[in-house]
């Protein structure tokens, strides 16, 4: 089926993506040289930053294991069904957001 094709590929890509974003937070989230080596003001800095792309880790960390579901489920029967009202969820919303299991009702 080319639409389930066209899905497969989009999730490949999105996984990639999402790697890409993963190793950067990681780097950007590696412990914080001491006060002495950096000053106190860019070390407070580098503390907010750090809780900012803290949270961005783990948001990008969650997409990429759920893309990585949807990918293996992909060829289930009920890919692509609604997981609270077994609806259809179209199309366009598995392409923007490959990992979401819900419909966009369901999703509210
Ligand atoms: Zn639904």
């Amino acid at each position: 089926m080319l639409e389930k094709e066209q899905i497969k590929n989009r999730i490949e890509t999105e996984i990639f993506e999402t790697k890409v974003l993963v190793e950067r937070y990681r780097e950007l989230t590696k412990p914080i040289a001491p006060e002495n080596a950096i000053g106190r003001v860019s070390r407070m800095d580098a503390i907010n930053n750090k809780s900012v792309n803290d949270s961005a880790l783990r948001k990008a960390e969650l997409k990429l294991a759920n893309l990585h579901i949807a990918l293996s489920k992909i060829d289930d029967a009920d890919f692509g069904i609604c997981f609270r009202c077994h609806n259809p969820i179209p199309l366009g919303r598995i392409l923007l957001m490959p990992h979401v299991i819900t419909c966009v009702n369901c999703a509210r």
